[in-house]
């Protein structure tokens, strides 16, 4: 551990002052290299964003080429052409479901999530639902850091400090199929409906002021990577309507194809038989926002966007006819063209489908089959309780007892150790803890880039197994 107190300090404010960090410099593929010349195969796609690869040079051509045309304008002043084409390609790529709306571009996930909770409450306020407000939301989620994105997370170590200063509304218990709170025996067939009657009862006690509903579809950082059990999005999807409040889905993780569908809840929604809800509207249950950053512009450009299906924005269309938002930098130009090739590429590189883990002989398939080696393969006194995930979004929890799923002592720090020695070998992964409790509860998030080969993967599942070998 560097001496904070003597070593010279960095005139950057950096996440720790208790952690050396190299210096980045190049990156290539899955690859990226530092100051020193050494390689680290990027395993977590940095934290779940890089899905095409790093260096891809047409990216990096078509910044350049939006920037020498037009770095910027004010969206208070104008559109661009660019903003114009990648809207609507988006709104294409988001599915039927979402014909007819409108995108809100920001500069990541936490912008997009304020955004969206305002787009809500603003839809609300616009149909008449003047009392709606609150948003409620899940314990051990993760939605950004800013107040408002804090105020819907239930990330305990990232939010304690400053719960105080934020606005709570109810947040609800999370399918977490390893620490079911059902205790299932029938490995979480069932308990959807019964996560699902929670957010029911909730909304009911809020007393007609729920605006909206907000959900991971699958857990990314807090949980790392849990699969809702089957039917749980269906009926979550159903109760929002049923009672008039709005569904969005956080994407930011999930969405832009790591998962192996265009957006994680394509899994669950949007493909379901019509439901028929109280006021008779029969339309395909969906969500009605989706929030999505990271993999959007993989990470050459700060990025993210707010997807609105047509009932939301038709609403403020034909109410006040103004949303009332707005950042300097929403829809920059030089983001949107990074954006934009990003998804030309990760279309005419088919990676979608590399990200598909239940295709045979895919990236994520092959990712799938190690992981589930390295757990069976881990020895009764190991310390990897569980492997889930899907398309190319898995977590790896670390235990200290296997039998009664015992986590490790909070104060051991054992993913960042895991992750500290992996870095060493030159494989960077995602450390995350407070699974359990919001304190104790060890995980590594693993999204590598879906250029990743077989090979690739074997080496650093194998790299793992010697990081977490008892
Ligand atoms: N929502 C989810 C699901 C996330 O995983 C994150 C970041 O990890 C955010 C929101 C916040 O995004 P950002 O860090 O780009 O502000």
């Amino acid at each position: 551990m560097p001496d904070s107190t003597k070593a010279p300090r960095s005139a950057v404010l950096r996440r720790s002052f208790r952690k050396d960090f190299p210096a980045a410099v190049r990156g290539e593929g899955v690859y990226l290299w530092d100051a020193a010349g050494k390689k680290y195969l990027d395993f977590s796609g940095s934290a779940a964003v890089n899905f095409i690869g790093h260096g891809v040079p047409e990216i990096s051509a078509a910044m350049a080429a939006q920037a020498a045309k037009l770095e910027f304008v004010h969206t208070s002043q104008f559109t661009t052409p660019v903003a114009e084409e990648y809207a609507q390609d988006l709104l294409t790529f988001a599915g039927e479901n979402f014909q007819g709306g409108a995108v809100y571009f920001t500069s990541g996930g936490s912008e997009s999530i304020e955004t969206a909770l305002k787009l809500a409450r603003q839809y609300q306020f616009e149909i008449g639902q003047k009392q709606r407000y609150q948003i409620l939301s899940r314990n051990q989620s993760y939605h950004g850091s800013t107040l408002g994105a804090l105020s819907v997370s239930g990330n305990q170590r990232r939010r304690e400090i400053y719960l105080p200063m934020v606005r709570e509304f109810a947040h609800v218990g999370m399918p977490y199929c390893y620490r079911c709170a059902f205790d299932c025996t029938d490995g979480c067939r069932n308990c959807g409906q019964q996560y699902a009657a929670e957010l029911d009862r909730a909304i009911e006690a809020a007393n007609g002021e729920a605006a909206a509903f907000i959900l991971e579809p699958l857990s990314g950082a807090t949980l790392g990577a849990v699969v809702p059990p089957p039917g749980y999005l269906q009926a979550v999807a159903e109760i929002c309507r049923r009672h008039g409040v709005l569904l969005i889905a956080d994407e930011v993780m999930t969405g832009m194809g790591r998962t192996g569908r265009n957006f994680a809840v394509d899994h669950w929604l949007g493909q379901s038989e019509p439901a028929e809800s109280k006021n008779g509207d029969t339309a395909n249950l969906a969500a009605d926002i989706l929030v999505t950053a990271k993999g959007l512009s993989s990470g050459y450009a700060p990025l993210g966007a707010v997807i609105a299906s047509k009932k939301v924005i038709d609403a403020i269309a034909a109410g006040s006819g103004a949303f009332l938002h707005g950042f300097t930098y929403n829809a920059h130009p030089v983001s949107l063209a990074a954006g934009r090739a990003v998804l030309q590429h990760l279309k005419a590189t088919n990676l979608i489908a590399a990200a598909d883990s239940n295709r045979p002989g895919t990236a994520a398939a092959h990712l799938k089959q190690a992981l589930s080696t390295l757990k069976e393969n881990d020895p009764p006194t190991g310390v990897i309780g569980d492997v889930r995930g899907l398309g190319l979004l898995w977590a790896v929890e670390f235990v200290a007892d296997k039998k009664t799923k015992r986590p490790f002592p909070p104060e051991q720090n054992f993913a960042p150790r895991v992750a500290a020695a992996a870095m060493k070998r030159g494989l960077l992964v995602y450390p995350m803890q407070g699974s359990v409790d919001g304190l104790s509860g060890d995980h590594l998030l693993l999204a590598p880039p879906a250029v990743i080969t077989k090979d690739q993967i074997a080496w650093s599942v194998d790299q793992l197994r010697e990081v977490t070998r008892p």
